[in-house]
């Protein structure tokens, strides 16, 4: 009984281990496909999060533009609704607008009528912005479930994560350890023969206006110094359809 009972506890416990990987782990791929990264190792992906975010974001597109490279921005639905003509200028300048909820909610432990809500306000507001179709979809926090990448599917979104991160959100961080961050993906990824997929955050999930001087600076670093490197900066949608297994 006592042998049985443990057996239980510990298939439970491994159980939930499992579901807690597959939901939160940006490289699984246990809950369908998602975008990740391609298979060059000189393909990069700059993409921001939480924006759009004012003075931010605009010095961000100037940067990119100086540059002529094209990032992918993930857009809270309600900053979107507040920033119509950043977002569409956003748009204008040639980068790829994502969604990315409403309300920045952890999706995971949200009713699946509210995950629907989420994403589907957001597509609303980002096409009454930009009058295009959006297609792609990243999670906050990367939390995602079995429903939530259904929802998103049948809204015509394809889920994308990433596979380098600047932990940029942190805002004591300066722009050299937000490089040194990337670095350690980007070396990784190397390694393994892939693209990487870079998570940066252009605004902040609390509310426009936030502080992101510092994510600008380390991308102002990375674009210089790439500049001496055979690398190219691409939009996440060149990867639909080249989603590396892990
Ligand atoms: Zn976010």
């Amino acid at each position: 009984m006592l042998a049985t009972l443990s057996a239980v506890v510990a298939g439970t416990g491994l159980a939930a281990g499992g579901y807690g990987y597959a939901a939160m782990w940006p490289t699984s791929q246990i809950f369908g496909r998602t975008i990740l990264a391609g298979r060059d190792p000189n393909e990069y992906a700059l993409t921001y999060d939480d924006g759009p975010n004012d003075a931010c974001t605009e010095r961000l597109l100037e940067i990119l533009a100086r540059h002529d490279v094209r990032a992918t921005f993930f857009l809270i639905g309600r900053f979107v609704r507040e920033r119509r003509d950043l977002t569409r200028r956003m748009h204008a300048a040639g980068h790829l607008i994502g969604n990315h909820t409403f309300t920045h909610p952890w999706l995971l432990y949200q009713p699946p009528s509210r995950v629907h809500e989420e994403l589907a306000s957001t597509n609303a507001a980002i096409e009454d912005a930009i009058g295009e179709k959006v297609c792609y979809f990243r999670p906050p926090h990367g939390s995602r479930r079995p429903d939530v990448l259904r929802t998103a599917r049948e809204l015509g979104l394809t889920p994308v994560m990433w596979n380098a991160m600047g932990y940029d959100w942190n805002p004591a961080l300066n722009p050299h350890t937000i490089l040194a961050n990337l670095d350690k993906g980007l070396r990784r990824n190397r390694r393994n023969g892939r693209g990487s997929n870079l998570l940066l955050h252009d605004g902040g999930q609390a509310g426009i206006g936030q502080d992101r001087a510092a994510t600008v600076a380390a991308t102002k670093a990375l674009l210089e110094r790439a500049r001496e490197q055979d690398i190219r900066f691409v939009t996440i949608d060149v990867w639909n359809g080249d989603t590396l297994k892990n």
